[in-house]
């Protein structure tokens, strides 16, 4: 394994044009690279038009586009009906979706909706909200020490009134990947009601994702974190719950017939996807998972974590840092710290001096955050593009911050 960079820089034109930028928030989003940008560019300069209206050739392109699209960010997550994935601006659209949808028709009082002390809100506050109109009990799931879903927590919380269990594949905060299948089989096993929703906004990046495979009924993702663009991203779910769940938004294209006094629904995945949809933006998300694919998802999974092993190295290495969350091989390619009294703000602010991008906050993810007893971590995060070179910046400002903070440290 080479800690040269999985992808070269220069697919990547804003990396290409500042060599001197150590790009470490992946975790909140990706750069782009030309591909991605190009085929975006091609579907406006040659095929725009609204798809699914027009009764000309133009319009029947933009549609062949959505659809091919579709099929091929389908596949990408091992899914042969393409019909299953309903494009959203991304995952925070598909898990209200979802809690919007779905929770409202399934969910009431004596109910309960599980989550995990692990999420990001955009997995929390929907099912929060939820529980708190529909009278259902609203349950956290505590961690270990190490920032892992507690199981035997998580199992002591399940049984027949359970409707809802949503966690993630990883945590953006501190990078846990968690045990998707064997929670899955576990919530199968004693909640057999419950809907087990699964956040992938850090997984479908960084790690090979077969969605049969999961064992989920649901499963959302952002494609900017992905290497497409933001606005889209998707929501996957099991047909037959798809085809039983009552539309969330009512407009254009969603519908079949609508009469003065009732409407009925178009067929999937139409029904869940009113008005124009960002078609371009789903053309550059399917390149984006070509160039995924042909990298090879179990190359990146390496990559980073080569990448990881030797931050964690290094870091090591410096005084006062303190990593939160299990051991590299159980992480994603995140690196959450602190520095001694340091404030993770400095710190980024310290290091954007020296071109080195990380993020510095609560990351959204609050009750993970109370529950680590910090009020902010610092993140530097990896993906295909990064190299050793940002791992030396990065460690290079930490000892250079430590040198300017002197006796905080
Ligand atoms: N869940 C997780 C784990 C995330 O990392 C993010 C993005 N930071 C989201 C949900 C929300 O994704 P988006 O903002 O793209 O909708």
């Amino acid at each position: 394994m080479t800690l040269s960079s999985l992808a070269p820089k220069s697919d990547f034109p804003l990396l290409a044009a500042q060599p001197e930028l150590h790009y470490l928030d992946s975790a909140a989003t990706s750069q782009k690279p030309r591909a991605v940008l190009d085929a975006m560019r091609a579907f406006y300069e040659t095929s725009n038009a609204n798809p699914h209206r027009g009764a000309y050739a133009l319009s029947a392109r933009a549609t062949d586009a959505y659809a091919a699209a579709r099929e091929t960010v389908a596949r990408f997550f091992g899914v042969r009906d393409a019909s299953c994935l309903v494009f959203t601006r991304g995952t925070t659209e598909a898990l209200n979706l979802v809690a919007g949808a779905w929770g409202r028709a399934n969910v009431g009082a004596g109910d309960d909706v599980v989550v995990t002390g692990l999420e990001h809100h955009a997995n929390f506050v929907p099912w929060q909200q939820l529980a708190l109109e529909r009278g259902a009990a609203f349950r956290v799931c505590r961690l270990t020490s190490d920032a892992r879903i507690d199981l035997d927590c998580l199992a002591s919380l399940l049984g027949p009134t359970t409707r809802v269990v949503a966690f993630n594949h990883v945590s953006n905060a501190v990078g846990t990947v968690n045990p998707v299948r064997e929670i899955a089989a576990l919530v199968r096993r004693l909640a057999p009601r419950a809907l087990v929703v699964c956040d992938g906004a850090q997984s479908a990046p960084h790690l090979a994702v077969d969605f049969p495979a999961l064992g989920v009924d649901m499963y959302a993702f952002s494609g900017h974190k992905m290497l497409g663009p933001m606005g889209i991203g998707g929501l996957i779910g099991r047909r037959e719950i798809l085809e039983a769940m009552p539309p969330w938004q009512f407009g254009g294209d969603m519908i079949e017939v609508v009469g003065d006094e009732r409407t009925t629904w178009n067929a999937l995945p139409h029904k869940f996807e009113a008005g124009t949809p960002n078609v371009a933006d789903a053309v550059g998300l399917a390149a984006a998972c070509d160039y995924l694919a042909a990298l090879g998802m179990d190359r990146v999974r390496a990559h980073e974590l080569a990448l990881l092993r030797h931050a964690t190295e290094q870091l090591a290495g410096v005084e006062g840092v303190r990593v939160f969350g299990p051991p590299p091989g159980d992480r994603s390619g995140v690196v959450s710290f602190t520095m001694g009294e340091i404030h993770p703000h400095d710190l980024a602010t310290i290091l954007d001096g020296a071109g080195v991008c990380i993020r510095a906050g609560h990351h959204c993810a609050q009750p993970l955050m109370r529950r680590l007893d910090v009020a902010a971590t610092a993140r530097a995060s990896f993906y295909v593009y990064s190299d050793a070179s940002d791992v030396e910046a990065l460690v290079a400002g930490l000892v250079r911050a430590r040198e300017l903070f002197g006796a905080a440290v």
